[in-house]
C-alpha cells in the first residue's frame, strides 16, 4: 500500500475509516493507549466531531448518549453553557501568560473551602501530574522511599505507574510495594516490608481497575490505611482523579470517616478543560513549597476559570445526588432487561460511575456485541470500563439508552445462538 492510495477515501467509506487510515500511516498504530482501535468494540468511531450536553457526534454524523464522558472529564455535560462562559470571558483576557493569574489563587481559596482536608491546593494538567506530584511530595516531607499502591490500581501512564511494561525499566518502579485493595492483611504486610522507609501510601478512591466488578472501599480498609500512615508518619494519598466530584463533592472517603494527607484530582474539575489539582494539609505544605515541580501549561488561566465555574456549579446544585439517579435508573432498567431475555450480568460500583459485565464472558464476547449493537441503537457503553454519567443526563436520556440497550441484549443472545 502506498501511503498516497490509503490516505485516499473511496466513496463508500466512511469519514472515520477515512481518518484511520491517515492516521495509520501518521500517528504510530493508528491511536494510542486505551483509544487504540483494537481495543474498542467493533463499530465504534474513533474520531469525533462535537458534542452537547449528553449527546455526542462522531465525524458521520452520527449522535449517541453519552456514557463516557470523555472518560471522566464532563460532569456537567458537554459544553456546559456557564462553565463556556467563563472560559471564553477568561479568554478574551488572556491564558497562558508569564505567571498565573488571580484566578489561580480564587481556585485555591475554593478548593480550601470545598475540600475539608485541603489546607493547600496547587495546579498542573493531567492526572499523572497530579499523582506523581502527590508521590514526590511524600518523599520530600517524609524523606523517605517506599509508596505502597494496590496491585492493579490505574495512577496515570507515566514509567513509574503505567500499566505496560513496554519501554519502562524495574528501576522506574524500584521503591513501589504492592497490596490487595480492601485486603487489610496484605496491606499491612507491604507497611511491615517498607519499614522505617514508608513515605505514602496511595489509594484509589474506590476499586475501578478495568474489566473486574468494582468495589468500594471497606471502612476498615480505609482505618487501616489512614492508621498506618499515621503510625509511621507517612502520606494517606487518594487518587481522586477519576472519582472525583462525582461521589461526594468533599472527597470520596468523608462518608468513610477518613481524611487523606494529599490528593490528586483532575478530570471533571475542570468539566473537560484540561486541569489537575493536588490538595494537601499543612503536614505536607512545606515539602509541596520544596519540591520543583511545573509546567509549560500548568498556569493556564482558561481551565481555572472553567475550574471555578465548575466547582460552584457543584456545590450549588447537588450534582451526585443527580447523577446516583440517574446512574441508578440505568441500573434498574439494564437488570430488568437482562432479566427478560434470562441473561446473566453483573452491576458494580457506585451508580454514578457504573460499570456491567456479563458471566461467563471471560474474552468481553458478551460486553462487546452488547455494545456494538446498542451503539447502532444510539448509546455510548464501555464494555470493560466503569462508564460515566453527567448531570446532563435526563430521565428521557436514560430511557431513551435502555431503548439500545435492548437491542444490546438481543444481539448477545443471537450471538450465544449462533455459537451453540
Ligand atoms: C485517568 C486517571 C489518572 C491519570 O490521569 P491523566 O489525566 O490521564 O494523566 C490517574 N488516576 C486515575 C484513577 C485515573 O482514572
Amino acid at each position: 500500500m502506498t501511503r498516497q492510495a490509503a490516505a485516499v477515501p473511496s466513496e463508500t467509506q466512511t469519514a472515520d475509516a477515512a481518518l484511520r487510515a491517515r492516521a495509520a500511516l501518521v500517528v504510530p498504530g493508528g491511536m494510542w493507549g486505551h483509544l487504540n482501535a483494537a481495543r474498542l468494540p467493533d463499530g465504534y468511531p474513533q474520531f469525533f466531531a462535537s458534542a452537547e450536553g449528553c449527546r455526542i457526534r462522531d465525524v458521520d454524523g452520527r449522535e449517541y448518549i453519552d456514557f463516557m464522558c470523555s472518560w471522566g472529564p464532563v460532569l456537567l455535560g458537554h459544553r456546559h453553557p456557564e462553565v463556556e462562559a467563563a472560559a471564553q470571558a477568561q479568554a478574551a483576557r488572556g491564558d497562558c501568560l508569564n505567571g498565573p493569574g488571580e484566578v489561580m489563587v480564587d481556585l485555591a481559596e475554593d478548593f480550601v473551602a470545598m475540600v475539608p482536608h485541603a489546607d493547600w491546593a496547587m495546579f498542573q494538567k493531567n492526572g499523572g501530574d497530579a499523582t506523581t506530584a502527590c508521590v514526590t511530595i511524600a518523599r520530600a516531607g517524609t524523606g523517605r522511599r517506599k509508596v505502597l499502591v494496590a496491585r492493579g490500581s490505574y495512577h496515570g501512564a507515566l514509567p513509574w505507574c503505567s500499566p505496560s511494561v513496554a519501554g519502562v525499566t524495574s528501576e522506574d518502579r524500584a521503591h513501589l510495594l504492592h497490596f490487595h485493595y480492601n485486603d487489610v492483611a496484605s496491606l499491612h504486610a507491604a507497611v511491615a516490608a517498607a519499614g522505617n522507609d514508608l513515605a505514602a501510601i496511595l489509594v484509589t478512591a474506590f476499586r475501578h481497575d478495568m474489566g473486574r466488578d468494582l468495589e468500594w472501599p471497606t471502612a476498615e480498609f480505609a482505618k487501616a490505611a489512614r492508621a498506618a500512615c499515621d503510625e509511621a508518619g507517612a502520606a494517606l494519598i487518594i487518587d481522586e482523579v477519576r472519582a472525583g466530584l462525582r461521589l461526594d463533592i468533599k472527597g470520596s472517603w468523608e462518608a468513610l470517616g477518613v481524611r487523606p494527607d494529599l490528593a490528586a484530582w483532575s478530570k471533571a474539575i475542570a468539566n473537560g478543560h484540561a486541569l489537575a489539582a493536588v490538595t494537601g494539609n499543612d503536614k505536607f505544605r512545606d515539602a509541596a513549597a520544596k519540591v520543583f515541580v511545573t509546567g509549560s501549561f500548568w498556569c493556564g488561566a482558561v481551565a481555572m476559570a472553567a475550574a471555578r465555574a465548575t466547582l460552584r456549579i457543584a456545590r450549588d446544585t447537588d450534582v451526585p445526588g443527580h447523577i446516583h439517579a440517574m446512574g441508578l435508573r440505568l441500573r434498574e432498567g439494564l437488570a430488568t432487561l437482562a432479566d427478560r431475555h434470562g441473561i446473566a450480568i453483573r452491576q458494580s460500583g457506585p451508580p454514578q460511575m457504573p460499570l456491567m459485565l456479563f458471566d461467563d464472558d471471560p474474552e468481553v464476547r458478551k460486553g462487546r456485541a452488547f455494545c456494538s449493537a446498542a451503539l447502532r441503537h444510539g448509546a455510548f457503553f464501555h464494555p470493560q470500563h466503569n462508564m460515566f454519567l453527567s448531570s446532563a443526563h435526563r430521565a428521557a436520556d436514560i430511557d431513551e439508552a435502555l431503548d439500545a440497550a435492548e437491542h444490546g441484549f438481543r444481539a448477545v443472545l443471537s450471538a450465544s445462538a449462533a455459537r451453540t
